[in-house]
């Protein structure tokens, strides 16, 4: 779908505002637009048209019934697929309104900061295409579980790297494995599988199977002159599993490997939940010199104490927290006082999420580690990691 293609409406009830919104989406070439200047207004519009609008643009701050109400009445009754929120407000209001819409599944493109400008519509409603491409690669996948145990068995499922570069240099120094299903030219996110699988009773057999690809592939890129740290997600019954540190020495051994060039991440809240159970492979990955990382930290609730009794070599900040951080106090907050944390721990830090060249800046002048992100490159094929790094050129 094209730009042009979209329906938009806008929901503004000053009037200079409305018409200038409604200009910038003329000069983007879109011509399906409905306006209304307030929120009863609109969802009459809504309510009676013949279907609804792809995007809606709200201003929160209306008389009557305010944007707020308005997103959570279109939200309920599905009147359209997604809303941008157009405001002067607080960031961190806006981050709360996102959050309400988004639990009750409507997709919400971002907020733009008054005064509206042609940049930003353009950015918003192509993240808004950018989405639509996501649901059809991704969104309806049946996935069957014998077919499932057969793709893991027969390699089908396989690791994809996205690269991870120092803020302090710019310089790609690892890569995240990330599983992938590569079923019939079609590639299945693990969102679909993963859990089915650790369900299944095959979450060893999946940590084993992406761990040795990578180190496949780690190897091949250090014998081309790249040398790269991984990092490999585990998931939580090979925490259970007494022979996971032996068997995971040994294969980074036979790579000609060591230990110590890799990383092993556990997140937080899987952490939490196993921490007694967890702690002895834990404790024998790190005697072994594997890194060990605390994944999407800030959302799993851990406590200082249970934080220093586990080994951690990394911390990674959750891409809640770091996407949009520049822009409001509440992230930045968290993200300062999980680098302080860090720091006194004598951790790693890296930053996941880093999508803007402004929480780039941000993060580089707060000193963290490492940025992973979709700035410095997607999760991308192991054929294609290497182009990947090429084209990457950090921010001054
Ligand atoms: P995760 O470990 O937190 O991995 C990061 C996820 O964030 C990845 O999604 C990655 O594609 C996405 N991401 C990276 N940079 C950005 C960015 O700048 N913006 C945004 N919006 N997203 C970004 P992916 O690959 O879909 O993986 C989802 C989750 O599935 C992973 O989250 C991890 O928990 C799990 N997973 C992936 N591979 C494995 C695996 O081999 N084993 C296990 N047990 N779990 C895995
Ligand atoms: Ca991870
Ligand atoms: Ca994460």
């Amino acid at each position: 779908m094209s730009l042009a293609a979209l329906r938009v409406m806008v929901v503004e009830d000053h009037g200079f505002q409305r018409r200038m919104a409604l200009r910038l989406l003329a000069d983007l070439g879109i011509g399906q637009v409905q306006e209304a200047a307030e929120g009863a207004a609109a969802l009459h519009v809504l309510e009676t048209a013949s279907s609804p609008p792809d995007v809606i643009l709200v201003d929160l701050d209306m008389p009557g019934m305010d944007g707020i109400e308005f997103i959570g009445h279109v939200a309920q009754r599905r009147l359209a697929r997604a809303v941008a929120l157009v405001s002067a407000l607080d960031p961190a209001l806006l981050n709360t309104v996102q959050m309400m819409a988004r639990a009750y599944g409507l997709y919400v493109l971002g907020s733009i900061e008054k005064p509206l400008s042609i940049e930003k519509l353009e950015d918003l409603l192509t993240r808004y295409e950018e989405h639509l491409l996501e649901v059809e690669k991704d969104d309806h996948v049946d996935v069957d579980l014998v077919d499932l145990r057969r793709a893991l068995r027969e390699g089908e499922i396989v690791p994809w790297f996205q690269p991870q570069a120092e803020f302090s240099n710019g310089k790609v120094v690892g890569v995240e494995a990330l599983a992938r299903w590569e079923r019939d030219g079609l590639v299945i996110r693990p969102q679909h599988f993963v859990h089915l699988l650790e369900a299944d009773g095959l979450a060893t057999e999946l940590t084993d199977v992406i761990l040795e690809g990578a180190l496949r592939w780690k190897r091949r890129w250090q014998d081309d002159g790249m040398r790269l740290n991984l990092s490999v997600n585990v998931s939580p019954a090979t925490l259970h599993d007494p022979g996971a540190a032996d068997r995971y020495q040994q294969m980074v051994e036979s790579h000609g490997l060591s230990p110590s060039e890799v990383v092993l991440e556990v997140t937080e809240s899987q952490l939490m939940a196993d921490a007694a159970l967890g702690l002895g492979v834990l404790a024998r990955l790190r005697l072994k010199g594997f890194g060990l990382s605390i994944d999407d930290f800030g959302t799993g609730y851990s406590s200082l104490a249970q934080l220093s009794q586990v080994p951690f070599t990394e911390l990674k900040i959750d891409q809640g927290f770091v996407f949009g951080a520049h822009a409001q106090s509440r992230k930045r907050a968290v993200v300062e006082a999980s680098l302080d944390l860090a720091r006194k721990l004598q951790l790693e830090t890296v930053a996941e999420g880093v999508e803007a060249v402004e929480d780039w800046q941000m993060l580089a002048e707060l000193g963290c580690g490492i940025a992973q992100g979709y700035l410095v490159g997607m999760p991308v094929a192991a054929e294609d990691l290497a182009e990947s790094v090429r084209r990457w050129r950090a921010p001054h």
